[in-house]
């Protein structure tokens, strides 16, 4: 199996005095896993993404991004395109007064030719479910749809990792659901390989794998069940299990069976 991404031996601070916000991350993403970057507010996860599509460029370490290293400047604009990174608030990612014209604007960026582009903008935008919504208004739309818009425009660039920087905190309980299930296909059909950020355990559970990061180091890495059952290292990581995993993992404690499906992941999100 190939790697999609692959950092090394990172280390980074913001300025010469100032703390690490980084210490020695090792990390790889196979080609169509889903990992979740799971960690509370400023521990370092923001910061971590950027060295993904190279808006940071490693000073300790290194970053391999799609086959390409973020140090090399003359690749910076294609792992841009391969690298596609969707944003907390959707009011801050809309560009155009239409929904077809918003999902078009990375493309044209890119010098993409118009027939190509337009037959990219209608498969992304019948792909996210907005089919019938191309001439509306994008503030008009609701917070799910509005993600939705922005994944249609992240998918038009034929990316190869999406990048998910707590694109669904913003949304109400439907919203979160509907952007997340659209994620999912994108990984199943399309093969892409996704990497989301958040601080909600529960909506890390859809994910392949979890990584956590506390105080910029990653503490804890495995599938979303082991993850959950680690109450010690997530309550240091100032992270909490919903309650029904709580519940369960104190009943295991003293020693009540409890099946291991007693929960369900779906269930959780
Ligand atoms: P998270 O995404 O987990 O909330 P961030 O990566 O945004 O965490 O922030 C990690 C740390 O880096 C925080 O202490 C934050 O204050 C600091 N930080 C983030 N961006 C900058 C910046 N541009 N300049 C200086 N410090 C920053």
């Amino acid at each position: 199996m190939t790697n999609e991404l692959s950092v090394e031996h990172l280390h980074f601070r913001y300025h010469e005095q100032a703390p690490y916000v980084l210490k020695d991350i090792w990390l790889t993403v196979p080609t169509g896993e889903w990992l979740t970057i799971l960690g509370h507010n400023g521990s370092g996860k923001s910061t971590l993404a950027k060295f993904f599509n190279a808006l940071l460029v490693p000073t300790e370490g290194g970053v391999i991004s799609c086959g390409m290293d973020t140090k090399d400047e003359h690749q910076w604009t294609n792992i841009r395109r391969q690298v596609a990174m969707v944003f907390q608030n959707p009011d801050n990612q809309i560009v155009a007064p239409t929904v077809e014209d918003d999902v078009a604007f990375g493309l044209e960026n890119a010098g993409i030719p118009y027939d190509e582009m337009r037959e990219r903008v209608y498969s992304s935008i019948e792909r996210l479910g907005l089919k019938g919504l191309e001439t509306q208004e994008p503030h008009s739309l609701s917070g799910g749809q509005k993600q939705r818009v922005a994944l249609a425009g992240a998918l038009a660039l034929k990316p190869r990792i999406i990048v998910l920087d707590e694109a669904t905190s913003m949304l109400d309980p439907t919203g979160k659901k509907e952007v997340l299930a659209m994620v999912q296909k994108l990984k199943e059909e399309e093969n892409i390989t996704i990497i989301s950020i958040t601080h909600d355990v529960s909506e890390a559970m859809i994910a392949d794998r979890i990584v956590v990061l506390n105080e910029g180091q990653l503490v804890l890495e495995g599938t979303p069940r082991e993850i959950l059952k680690d109450d010690e290292t997530l309550k240091k990581s100032s992270l909490s299990a919903p309650f029904s995993v709580q519940v369960a993992n104190e009943l295991r404690k003293h020693h009540v069976a409890i099946a291991d499906d007693v929960f369900s992941e779906e269930e959780l999100i």
